[in-house]
């Protein structure tokens, strides 16, 4: 799905549109829907599902369409600075192009920071994004403008009961206006979340995005290239490679038509699967390949799910797979049963982002591993998104607050 299917105001789509997102995460696909219809959301949701866009694209889009004027009007409460600082970032994006005004309140002992947060708290700001410690040193002054309230979000909810925050919330919730939208993410589900949200969510609806982890046994690597390369990678890693079975991933059905015709103009003993072929056809190929009599095998991702081979030594992404869901069940056909096996990746310049999003949802950074020299230049990894395990890319520690920026 992209996000110019959900009907979203256009200044918001021109934000994100710069932010070089298209298609939306499976979690931005469930919940966004859900939130722009007004229901309350429990969802169980990882860093790196994209979650933060999931709930703060709805809001800014509600926001759009009705505002209290002088008024908090949504309350994200986080964990840790950090996140206050990375959801700013996100934000700051996501609003560009539109008049949604925000700010980060976070601890941290400037009195600068603070009489920037006291002015917005008092004279009305659309969405904050806070720490609870510090809310409530500022709730203790009575000054927050909080009765226009629409939205409360609880993100990384787990977090923040095991930091012991569990009193710090529901006392800055017994300050909001009882008629309001709440969302409340949390990693895992244990019972006292399911508490929590008893007390604070109405009629939930409950979004689970379970992401599963490739097996440890994969060895994972990835190359960067520009997208000409790709032809000629491939046939140097076949060559000078010693795997038995081998699976190459294309995500559209003309790739994998062009590609094995390329192969086979180079003599290596190969087939291709994909929905043009009949099911007698599929059937047939699969068996050759099972049998170990054609060794290498092209395929779209209606391979990458559910079918069991056990002696797939090698799969290459020739493309970088759409989302996460699909990497995993793609390198999953390898390394099946007792066997060990690997997979590639090759990441063109344009792909980057989307392969840097994966990278997080899988919390892990793959080995960029080395080109043959001979292939020539290569481009840099160096994507838009954040990378696994470090902080967004425009990284600004300045409190920003944006009074209703229009268009800018
Ligand atoms: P989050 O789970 O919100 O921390 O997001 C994880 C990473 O995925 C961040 O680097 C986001 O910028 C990125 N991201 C989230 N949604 C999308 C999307 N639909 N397309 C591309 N990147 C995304």
């Amino acid at each position: 799905m992209n996000f110019t299917d959900f009907g979203l105001d256009e200044s918001l789509i021109e934000s994100i549109a710069a932010t070089g997102y298209e298609v939306a995460t499976p979690i931005q696909e469930k919940v966004i829907p859900e939130i722009l219809k007004g229901h309350d959301i429990i969802a169980s949701a990882q860093t790196g599902t994209g979650k933060t866009a999931a709930f703060l694209l709805p809001i800014i889009h509600r926001l759009l369409q009705h505002r209290n004027e002088g008024q908090v009007n949504a309350l994200v409460i986080v964990p840790t600075r950090e996140l206050a600082i990375q959801i700013a970032q996100n934000l700051e994006g996501f609003s560009y192009f539109t008049s949604v005004s925000s700010i980060a309140v976070y601890g941290g002992n400037d009195g600068m920071n603070f009489a920037t947060e006291k002015q917005a708290l008092s004279h009305g700001v659309d969405l904050v994004i806070c720490t609870p410690g510090r809310m409530i040193a500022h709730l203790n002054m009575n000054y927050a403008k909080l009765d226009g309230l629409q939205f409360l979000v609880l993100d990384e909810a787990d977090r923040m009961l095991d930091m012991g925050f569990h009193d710090d919330i529901m006392r800055i919730i017994s300050r909001l206006p009882a008629k309001r939208q709440n969302l409340l993410f949390s990693a895992t589900m244990p019972e006292k979340i399911r508490q929590l949200a008893k007390k604070i969510l109405h009629n939930p609806v409950e979004v689970n995005i379970a992401i599963s982890r490739p097996p440890d046994k994969i060895v994972q690597e990835a190359f960067v290239v520009f997208e000409t390369q790709k032809l000629s990678l491939l046939q140097y890693l076949l060559k000078h490679s010693k795997f038995k079975m081998v699976l190459i991933f294309c995500s559209r059905k003309q790739s994998v038509k062009q590609l094995t015709r390329e192969l086979r103009r180079a003599r290596f003993p190969i087939a291709e699967i994909h929905s043009d072929l009949d099911q007698a056809n599929r059937e047939d190929v699969l068996m050759r390949f099972k049998s170990g009599r054609i060794p290498i095998l092209v395929a779209t991702d209606i391979l990458s799910r559910g079918i069991d081979i056990d002696n797939i030594d090698l799969v290459i992404n020739y493309d970088v797979p759409h989302d996460g869901e699909d990497y995993i069940h793609r390198i999953g056909r390898t390394a099946r049963a007792e066997s060990d096996g690997m997979a590639i990746t090759f990441i063109s310049e344009k792909e980057q982002n989307r392969f840097a999003t994966i990278e997080a949802l899988l919390q892990k950074e793959v080995t960029k591993a080395a080109v043959p020299q001979e292939l020539g230049p290569v481009p840099e990894y160096r994507p838009r998104q954040k990378r696994a395990g470090k902080p967004g890319g425009h990284h600004n520690k300045k409190r920003r607050y944006h009074p209703h920026p229009g268009k800018r």
